[in-house]
């Protein structure tokens, strides 16, 4: 283990959320060790604001929650504590150990999948132990409020300075266990431009299928922050690069034939370069928008097929196909109800402007998902003049 000292690193308490110091000095006052761990520190590290401040500490969820009134406790993989306070939430986990006494511990807290997967995994431990349960080097920095000085016990200082994306420990077995550990590997590098370690990128196109085995909540809530933080272009190069676009989006890229993939590729393409450039102005990231457009060809192409087979309407035919091919693609991905609203509204939009698209009226116009639909239809509209498609649409 390294100590850097105050004089050796630039992380001052004022650029640390109060209400995070709050609770470390309470922590430290009753006793317990405490620390700011994760992004927060990695992030001043690095010179960039945090985006949340993480703490841990050898204080048990219960002994936490007994020393603040505003806690919660949260998870069921591992017990966290959340602190709330008006305008965030700081969460607090307590050290998590390996569990030496396996024949008891596998039955009562670290449950396993016959796939390696962690479905569980509450045992606590010492902070040595914690760092080597954590999934990158540069997430595993500890920084102690109270004499300033960081705490690095797996090299994540040398590799924030190498730029370099390194799992703790063996790839594969931490990946086995947590595959969500390949796409934060995969967010890490692009968001920070930091190039991922040899081995810790050799072994996600081996087990990239394993990423079909996450819960679809967990996965369309980091597929939210993968793709649509800034970087969603850059993270759909290296997911397809490292054969992870096509497990995430087996529906709708593995049901089409080319042409057909080619345009779904073209939309999302272009969608996740207008999110990128609405990110970096400071504006609103509305996610429907994105998921509207991974699956409107799915749905339209489906819509047409429907229409002709059953002799009805398109707008009957639209209802069938919506419904069919929003439960397909809820298999992976669990898409919150509100946003499926959404993204019928998108679709509604879309079809009445590709069939009155010189004389939209008002009450369109006025609809809250116009501005999406509308920027949907245009990048469709370019996309499609190409000849190959023109067959198709
Ligand atoms: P950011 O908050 O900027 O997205 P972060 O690294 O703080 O990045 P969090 O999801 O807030 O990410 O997690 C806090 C810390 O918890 C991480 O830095 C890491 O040390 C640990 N952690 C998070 N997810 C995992 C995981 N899947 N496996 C092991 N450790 C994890
Ligand atoms: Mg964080």
């Amino acid at each position: 283990m390294i100590i850097i000292y105050k004089k050796n690193h630039n992380i001052s308490r004022k650029k640390i959320s109060k209400n995070a110091i709050k609770i470390l000095f309470r922590l430290h006052k009753s006793g317990y060790q405490a620390y700011l761990v994760g992004g927060g520190v990695r992030d001043l590290i690095i010179g960039k604001t945090p985006k949340d401040f993480d703490l841990a500490t050898n204080a048990t969820p219960f002994e936490i929650q007994k020393l603040f009134k505003n806690c919660r406790l949260i998870g069921r993989r591992f017990q966290i504590a959340h602190i709330m306070f008006k305008k965030e939430t700081i969460e607090v986990s307590t050290f998590r150990g390996h569990n030496h006494d396996k024949k008891n511990i596998n039955k009562i807290h670290k449950k396993k999948t016959n796939l390696g997967m962690l479905l569980r995994d509450n045992i606590f431990g010492q902070i040595e132990e914690d760092a080597e349960r954590r999934d990158l080097t540069i997430n595993t920095l500890y920084f102690n409020v109270i004499d300033l000085s960081i705490r690095d016990y797996v090299g994540g200082i040398k590799d924030i300075k190498k730029k370099i994306i390194r799992l703790i420990g063996d790839p594969e077995t931490r990946y086995r266990e947590d595959p969500v550990r390949m796409l934060r590997v995969i967010r890490f590098s692009v968001q920070l431009r930091m190039k991922i370690e040899k081995n810790t990128a050799k072994a996600i196109p081996k087990l990239a299928k394993l990423i079909s085995h996450v819960p679809s909540a967990r996965l369309y809530n980091e597929l939210n922050k993968l793709l649509q933080t800034g970087f969603g272009y850059q993270a759909y190069k290296k997911l397809k690069k490292f054969c992870l676009l096509k497990i995430i989006f087996s529906f709708p890229l593995l049901h089409y034939n080319k042409n057909i993939n080619i345009l779904i590729n073209s939309l999302l393409i272009n969608v996740l370069k207008e999110n990128d450039k609405r990110y970096k102005k400071k504006k609103k990231i509305h996610p429907e928008f994105l998921w509207s457009a991974i699956l409107w060809y799915p749905y339209f192409i489906n819509t047409i097929k429907i229409k002709n087979n059953k002799k009805i309407n398109y707008k009957d035919a639209s209802n069938i196909s919506l419904k069919l091919i929003l439960k397909k693609a809820s298999f992976i991905l669990s898409i919150p109800k509100q946003i499926i609203y959404s993204i019928k509204e998108i679709w509604k939009v879309i079809n009445f402007i590709t069939y009155n698209s010189k004389n939209i009226p008002k009450k369109i116009k006025k609809n809250k998902k116009f501005f999406e639909a509308y920027n949907i239809y245009i990048i469709k509209k370019k996309i499609e003049k190409n000849k190959i498609f023109k067959k198709i649409i």
